[in-house]
């Protein structure tokens, strides 16, 4: 990955179509992906010019009996390029294991997508290294990881406005660059994005100072000014 990405991740936000237009004008730049709710994303793909569209989730198979799913075809064909799979709301929300997750990310990468796996510590100080390791290997189990983009998400960080500091988030991705290097051929090719609290200030430092190739960005990516500040840093790096 040359550019840095900068995922959006906009959760269950904005309420209507109109603010969701509106929203999306202020991220639309090549190397932005824009994830809006299952219902605004044929709206923000109509909308935008330059930014790629992802969906937050989606269900692992392609059709049938699953009510209330959405299938990655579905997604691939509304103009899709990228999935968030195994974020923390839903594993915690949502029972989401690491066994449906891989399943997923198999279903995903089969429909030609590609799945952007959350994985990160579940407390904070606890070095949390067992949790990332197990949510990396467990979630990616015999794919290849080089088409998967792994974000590296502190759950304690995620929301709180508590961003976790730059020099533990470095050592973080060090971790995870190491594991996916001895588990997978040509795993380090494999990008690592940061998330969790990302604002205007802190942004271009996870990429500059800890070395993420990218950043996933929730409730900030909601705020049309801190957004279009966070881009304006990333990219003039
Ligand atoms: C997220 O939803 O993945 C996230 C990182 O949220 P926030 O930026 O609000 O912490």
């Amino acid at each position: 990955m040359e550019n840095p990405l900068i995922v959006a991740n906009w959760k269950m936000n904005p309420q209507t179509t109109e603010e969701a237009k509106t929203i999306a004008l202020s991220s639309d730049r090549k190397g932005v992906v824009i994830c809006p709710p299952f219902a605004f994303i044929k709206s923000v793909k109509e909308r935008v010019k330059k930014a790629e569209i992802g969906a937050q989730n989606c269900f692992s198979e392609k059709k049938g009996a699953f009510t209330g799913e959405t299938s990655p075809v579905m997604l691939k064909k509304l103009g899709c390029r990228y999935v968030i799979i195994g974020h923390s709301e839903r594993r915690e929300y949502f029972g989401e294991n690491n066994n449906l997750i891989n399943k997923k990310i198999k279903v995903v990468l089969k429909e030609g997508l590609t799945p952007i796996l959350c994985i990160g510590e579940m407390k904070k100080d606890t070095g949390g290294m067992d949790d990332i390791k197990e949510q990396l290997v467990e979630g990616v189990g015999d794919l290849q990881v080089k088409k998967i983009i792994i974000a590296y998400e502190p759950i304690f960080a995620i929301g709180t406005n508590l961003p976790c500091d730059v020099e533990e988030a470095e050592k973080k991705k060090v971790f995870i660059k190491n594991v996916l290097a001895k588990n997978y051929s040509k795993g380090e090719q494999a990008a690592v994005l940061y998330g969790g609290s990302v604002n205007s200030k802190n942004a271009s430092s996870y990429i500059k100072k800890a070395g993420f190739q990218g950043l996933l960005v929730g409730g900030a990516s909601l705020k049309i000014k801190e957004m279009k500040k966070i881009i304006e840093n990333v990219y003039s790096l």
